[in-house]
């Protein structure tokens, strides 16, 4: 009896936990103690429910097999986690992701026997019923989707832009509600039988989840990756309702609303609909690229160190290029050194740049840049045209005009940052190589672009260099 009040105790204390540790991680600066509480909390619930938790007075068993897989799998997470580079963390998300909706739905399968089996024949109708079923869906959808994702993140996997596909995904959902509630509605029907429904639903669903994520592509796949982030949190929820775990639901909740509340402010970022997204369908016509008409213009080292050094004001748009070069700290070098020369400094952040959500936000957090010196993009584009020179490092999709002026383009109807309204513009990346969503950024053939090619960390070593010399 005991036992179960203090696994109730650790449940309600685990929630707490994870809600702190949500609430750190909206700030860069406390949202690794917030991870660290949020983990903790899950680990007290993990050793409470082993230690105290009960069934027909019976205590958990396989003890040496769960402890096994939870050692296995520790040891795998913490060695992807700590090998990870920062530019592959939208892979690492994906894959994990994936892992929790098909733990939601292999619990639904081995848990539907239980619950829908009622003697010699299964009981359809019922309110557990449903709440597996609707574990089992959105977690396999969550899982296959989030493998495809993986995929294409990784390059290995390309787009499939058929338009009729739409037509598809949507005819897939609307057959995946007409199954459940036909499976539903089937009353009592022999065991065997069910678990045959039940294996068909999974199998539905594993191509419903390919199928609407296959078409997605160029700047879009943040919405993705956040929508499937919360269906695996709903997914989970589901499996909290089914063994009344309160941790394991406050859990999945947490996930759940704060995927979905990510999901519709990247789908305002990228000015694209829900519906849009669960169907799978983005963007324009999807043509990639038209070949870049005009010409290039360079700008020395010299020339770019003294238009930066007597502007008023500056502001540096990074992008994922200044990840992957991890230039941030000189970056921050250069933002220091021209605010020591009296020039005013900022930075744009796109909801979008880089490969994961908040990329940027993280990428000078780490390298000590002032969380104050970020502008989201609503705020800085209406002061752009005051700005004497925008410096963009390493970004091309969010600042490409195309999405303003190309109804054809892919990212059409993007928001981007307006850096062509800039009085100058410099351009630092290594060639004319394209962004994520492959196609050509007619900013760099602007009139007011110099680009100062190469590695953006060299660039910037050497710009610092001369400007601390004028
Ligand atoms: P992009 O991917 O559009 O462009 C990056 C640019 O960086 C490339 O054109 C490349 O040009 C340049 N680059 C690469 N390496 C270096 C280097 N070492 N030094 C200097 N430049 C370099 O980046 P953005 O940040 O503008 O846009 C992000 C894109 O990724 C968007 O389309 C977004 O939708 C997508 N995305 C975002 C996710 C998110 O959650 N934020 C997740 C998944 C995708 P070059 O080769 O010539 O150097």
């Amino acid at each position: 009896m005991i036992g179960s009040y203090i696994l109730e105790i650790s449940y309600i204390l685990a929630s707490i936990f994870f809600i702190v540790g949500l609430k750190m991680l909206s700030h860069p600066e406390s949202a690794r103690k917030g991870n660290i509480i949020a983990a903790v909390g899950m680990v007290m619930a993990i050793v409470f429910t082993i230690l105290f938790h009960k069934k027909d007075g019976q205590s958990i068993g396989n003890i040496g097999f769960i402890i096994t897989a939870l050692l296995i799998g520790t040891v795998i997470g913490w060695g992807v986690a700590k090998k990870v580079k920062m530019t592959a963390m939208p892979q690492l998300v994906s894959l994990f992701n994936g892992m929790g909706g098909a733990c939601a739905a292999l619990i639904s399968i081995m848990e539907f026997p239980h619950i829908a089996h009622g003697g010699e024949y299964a009981t359809m109708f019922s309110g557990e019923v449903l709440n597996i079923l609707l574990g089992l869906v959105i977690g396999t959808v969550s899982f296959s989707g989030s493998m495809i994702a993986y995929g294409k993140l990784n390059g290995n996997v390309g787009d499939l832009r058929i338009k009729w596909l739409r037509y598809v995904n949507m005819g897939m959902l609307l057959v995946i509600i007409g199954f459940i509630g036909y499976i539903m509605s089937l009353g009592t029907i022999p065991p065997g039988e069910a678990m045959f429904l039940v294996y068909t639903l999974v199998a539905i669903s594993v191509v419903y989840g390919v199928l609407f994520v296959m078409p997605i592509g160029g700047a879009d796949m943040p919405v993705v990756i956040s929508l499937l982030n919360s269906f695996t949190g709903v997914a989970a929820a589901t499996g909290g309702f089914l063994y009344q775990n309160q941790a394991m639901l406050t859990g999945g909740i947490l996930v759940g609303s704060a995927g979905t509340i990510l999901t519709v402010l990247m789908c305002k970022a990228m000015n694209r609909s829900l519906l849009n997204v669960i169907v799978g369908v983005f963007g324009g016509g999807g043509v990639a690229a038209e070949q870049g008409e005009g010409t290039i213009k360079e700008v020395s080292l010299g020339d770019a160190s003294v238009l930066l050094s007597y502007s008023q004001k500056v502001v540096i748009v990074p992008g994922y290029g200044l990840a992957v070069a991890q230039a941030q700290h000189l970056c921050h070098d250069l933002e220091k050194l021209l605010e020591e020369k009296g020039v005013d400094v900022k930075y744009a952040i796109h909801p979008v740049a880089g490969r994961m959500p908040g990329h940027m936000n993280v990428l000078l957090a780490e390298a000590d840049v002032s969380y104050e010196k970020l502008v989201e993009m609503d705020d800085i584009n209406p002061d752009l045209p005051n700005t004497d020179v925008v410096v963009i490092i390493g970004a091309n999709d969010v600042v490409n005009p195309a999405a303003e002026n190309d109804p054809s383009s892919p990212i059409y109807g993007m928001p981007i940052i307006k850096a062509h309204d800039a009085r100058n513009i410099i351009v630092m990346k290594r060639g004319m190589g394209k962004g994520y969503a492959a196609i050509e950024n007619m900013l760099f053939f602007n009139d007011k672009t110099r680009m100062l090619f190469g590695d953006a960390k060299a660039t910037l070593q050497k710009l610092v260099a001369d400007i601390k010399e004028l």
